[in-house]
């Protein structure tokens, strides 16, 4: 392609280039908000006329922090705007990233490709002057090879196009930290001037010495795929040893602490509980066991396989837990849930392990009441047959078993004595292995979790003097 500009450099008079965003969802409105603080000229385009209303009123249908401050900074600098008129934004723009979702397709384990195609489409059929098209959404290899057909096929002709793979690696919570000062930028199939282009855009982040890696279409959308595979497969690692602790009266929180000072494995993905959830891994996981299958490349088919069937294991691990705590059956039995986000920082309930529990054990007749500091609303609208509580007291009020699903910092945290004062039975099932367990275990409380032993209860009456403090305290 013809780079439609350069870096800002003196010698170079022609103007920044201007940037779309299509799709503003966790990823777009984040990408956006960031281009637009990095000093672009930045328009977000989606087809969902309520998000483009909100983000336009510098407000996030979603809980990311530090986004809203963000967004509400460059709408009213003017740097930022969102429209549904990808026309117009694509007319004015000249770099145009494709952040739509990827979801997993109904009744397969293949990812649905098919907004990511519709948005190249759109982008490449609305150019009027020579454009780049960088994909971000999470794809399976070999789609940006065939979206380049997309793009030779419905741009105008004479028009100068290019499309290249740039995945992104954010983590929800964490999305405005890690969009602006990346750990790595990735991208494929870049011509020289497209990788000008690409260069100036993250002209910020690489002056800080993020480090670059270029590289063809394939490998930028399996690096990717890859890193979330290799996330997915710790975590199911762990909860796998975490079954041989339960069995063997081992500590596996103690056993990813000693493993997590080798450098070489590293702590992080290293906690043991309810296993991964949300928008991304579950899905990521299953279209690359798909997309293997579909290459004949069996060993990576198999080890998903074992990685997605481990981490659903453990939500029926905990459900099991719960039924044998209630006695045998949930059945009528006040359970309060603790957590309803797929992981602390976020409202995202997609694929939310903690909501599945909740909801199986609704299914089962257990009564529960359900509390989560930021995705009362996304839970609800998800599960609105749940019982939702104002905090994390009121959930808790008169239960017989207490979960805790999400390890939201508040919960961590949480005056274990206060809770025993209110609750129905002192019984928690701490399935993200997060509690300061001597602390409950002081307080009165059976604290059960996967692959921990559980501790010894308190013997009431030492407990009793304590939790009559602690009620006069949370009162
Ligand atoms: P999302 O569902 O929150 O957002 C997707 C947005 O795209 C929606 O707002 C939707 O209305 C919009 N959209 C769909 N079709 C469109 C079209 N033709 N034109 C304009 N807008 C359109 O999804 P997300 O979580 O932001 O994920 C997007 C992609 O980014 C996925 O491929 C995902 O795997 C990847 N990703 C997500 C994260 C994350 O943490 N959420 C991190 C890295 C990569």
């Amino acid at each position: 392609m013809t780079a439609p500009t350069t870096p800002t450099d003196s010698a170079d008079t022609r103007p920044a280039p201007v940037i779309s965003v299509i799709g503003t969802g966790y990823l777009g409105a984040t990408h956006a908000a960031a281009m637009a603080e990095m000093g672009f000229e930045t328009i977000g385009v989606d087809v969902d006329p309520a998000k483009l209303a909100a983000l336009s009123a510098g407000e996030v249908p979603f809980y990311e922090p530090g986004l809203p401050e963000l967004i509400t900074k460059h709408v009213a600098s003017g740097k930022l705007r969102f429209t549904a008129d990808i026309a117009s934004a694509v007319a004015a723009a000249d770099v145009h990233f494709v952040c739509v979702g990827t979801p997993q397709r109904a009744g397969s384990h293949a990812a649905n490709l098919s907004y990511v195609e519709s948005a190249t489409r759109g982008v490449a059929e609305h150019l009027t002057h020579p454009g780049l098209i960088v994909g971000k959404s999470t794809v399976p290899v070999g789609t940006a090879a065939r979206l380049r057909g997309i793009v030779a096929e419905f741009t105008p002709a004479g028009i100068d196009a290019e499309l290249v793979w740039n995945p992104e690696f954010l983590r929800e919570g964490k999305a405005v930290e890690d969009t602006l000062h990346p750990d790595r930028l990735v991208w494929g199939g870049a011509s020289p001037a497209a990788d000008a282009v690409i260069r100036e855009v993250y002209a910020a982040p690489i002056a800080e010495g993020t480090p670059v890696i270029t590289t063809d279409l394939a490998t930028a959308e399996l690096v990717k795929v890859s890193a979330n595979a290799f996330l997915a497969t710790k975590i199911s690692f762990i909860n796998a040893i975490s079954e041989m602790c339960t069995i063997a009266g081992a500590d596996v929180s103690t056993l990813a602490d000693a493993l997590g000072h080798d450098v070489r494995i590293g702590r992080k993905f290293l906690n043991a509980g309810l296993g991964f959830g949300g928008g991304c891994l579950p899905k990521d996981i299953r279209a690359l066991m798909h997309r293997a299958n579909e290459l004949g490349a069996g060993r990576v088919v198999g080890l998903m396989q074992q990685v997605d069937e481990i981490n659903m294991g453990q939500r029926q691990r905990v459900i099991d837990m719960a039924i044998e705590s209630a006695g045998g059956s949930v059945l009528n039995r006040r359970i309060a849930v603790v957590g309803a986000a797929f992981k602390p920082l976020t409202d995202d309930v997609r694929d939310s392990p903690a909501l599945n529990v909740a909801a199986a054990l609704h299914l089962r007749g257990a009564q529960v009441t359900l509390w989560d500091p930021e995705a009362m609303e996304t839970a609800r609208r998800s599960f609105p047959t749940l019982t939702y509580a104002e905090s994390m007291t009121g959930a808790i009020e008169g239960a017989d078993l207490v979960l805790v699903l999400t390890e939201w910092d508040e919960v961590v945290a949480a005056d274990p004595a206060a809770l025993a004062a209110v609750v129905g039975q002192r019984v928690v099932i701490d399935a993200r292995n997060c509690l300061p367990v001597d602390r409950w275990v002081a307080a009165g409380w059976t604290v059960r979790s996967l692959g921990r032993p559980s501790p010894a209860v308190v013997p009431a009456a030492s407990v009793a003097a304590g939790a009559t403090d602690a009620l006069a305290a949370a009162r």
